[in-house]
């Protein structure tokens, strides 16, 4: 049987990792500052992870949400604590998009209204609203195109208000640092407008951290550099280490009755272990510091290449735009000096989205490998 084509793919197969590294079959090491797409979040094969996992799946691999799980509540506690969002409760699902695609779904029950407003070179996943409101027309069919939403251009708050106006929008999503689309941020002072508008207009403002979330940027979640809170946080990514598990915080403001949102597989005693594991070690190992502190030696670095970039993005969510496109730069990282780096829609971006356990020796690696491929 033959594999359904999803991805262009490098010619790499790897079949074990250990903290920031990954191996191929032959023993061939790589260094992965790519994290899978921003999942690898505590380091792979974490021994924390693995032993709470393995003793977990001795214990209780699965059972459906028809009984009590105290390991959901575990995380829910866990999760208020760490992050300080104390005022959500949680749901807990798969995949960033069925994150997000519930979100949107509540947004709509709770207004009585049907219409997205997203913006310009925003992802939100491949499932039915979520790719809707997604920008990019060439992965969404027509069953995706019936929903009514508004792509905006970011920070561009004529037209945000101009929308709002209309009385018909449920939910305003965006990404606090665009992860596909290449780490544009929303301006401070377009956030402030957009959170007073939203209550204004009676639309919810959901933040999708699922790229961003779990310390990533060197907070909880991107929302937290800025002083609102949104109505609804989106999480996945990095909250399982590379276990599926994805939620989403649900503001205390909103009515979200039961029978609203349901999963089979949803915080199942796995996915809630890994993510226990996740939030532990984020803590212990004082991960977002960590994070803050490897921006700051990215940024010195990539200074001292002498080229005119620009690093985009915030804590271990980051970029350099070189004003030519990558692709030729990223294949030789991988390819000669076994470096595994990130693209976006922005093809002059090459983005880093490692374990946050790196240290200044990775980038170093890093480093090195862009003098000589720039020289
Ligand atoms: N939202 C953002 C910001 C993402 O970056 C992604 C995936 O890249 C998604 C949603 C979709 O997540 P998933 O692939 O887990 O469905």
């Amino acid at each position: 049987m033959e594999l359904f084509d999803v991805y262009t793919t490098y010619d790499i197969a790897p079949v074990s990792a250990k903290g920031y590294y990954l191996f191929d079959g032959e023993g061939k090491k790589f260094l992965d500052l790519y994290g899978g797409h921003a999942v690898i979040s505590i380091g792979h094969a974490h021994p924390v992870y693995v032993k709470k996992l393995v003793e977990q799946l001795d214990r209780l691999a699965f059972y459906s949400n028809s009984v009590i799980s105290p390991l959901q509540q575990q995380v829910a506690d866990m999760l208020e604590t760490e992050s300080g969002c104390t005022d959500y409760s949680l749901f807990l699902c798969n995949s960033g998009a069925e994150a997000n695609e519930n979100a949107l779904k509540l947004a709509s029950f709770y207004t009585g209204k049907s219409r997205i407003v997203a913006f310009k070179n925003g992802f939100h996943g491949r499932t039915s609203a979520a790719v809707a409101a997604t920008d990019n027309s060439a992965i969404q069919a027509p069953i995706n195109k019936q929903h009514a939403v508004s792509i905006l251009a970011l920070n561009d708050l004529v037209s945000l208000e101009k929308t709002l106006e209309n009385g018909d929008v449920a939910a305003i999503i965006l990404e606090m640092i665009q992860g596909v689309g290449g780490l544009d941020e929303p301006e401070p002072g377009f956030l402030d407008s957009l959170y007073k508008l939203a209550h204004q207009y009676g639309a919810l403002v959901i933040a999708d951290e699922v790229q961003s979330g779990f310390g990533r940027t060197g907070k909880y979640f991107a929302f937290q550099h800025f002083p609102q809170q949104p109505d609804i946080i989106t999480m996945a990514k990095g909250m399982g280490n590379g276990f599926p598990v994805a939620g989403l915080l649900i503001h205390s403001k909103i009515e979200a009755k039961k029978g609203m949102l349901g999963t089979t597989f949803g915080g199942n005693p796995l996915a809630c272990t890994a993510v226990l594991s996740v939030i532990e070690v984020l803590a212990k190992e004082n991960l977002l510091e960590n994070a803050t502190k490897m921006e700051a030696y990215f940024r010195k670095k990539a200074s001292a290449l002498s080229l005119p970039l620009q690093v985009k993005g915030k804590g271990l969510m980051l970029g350099i735009d070189f004003g030519f496109p990558v692709k030729d730069l990223r294949a030789n990282l991988i390819y000669i000096h076994q470096i595994f780096t990130g693209s976006s829609k922005n093809p002059n971006v090459l983005r880093i989205l490692p374990p946050l356990n790196i240290d200044e020796q990775a980038l170093d690696q890093l480093f090195d490998a862009l003098k000589t491929e720039l020289s």
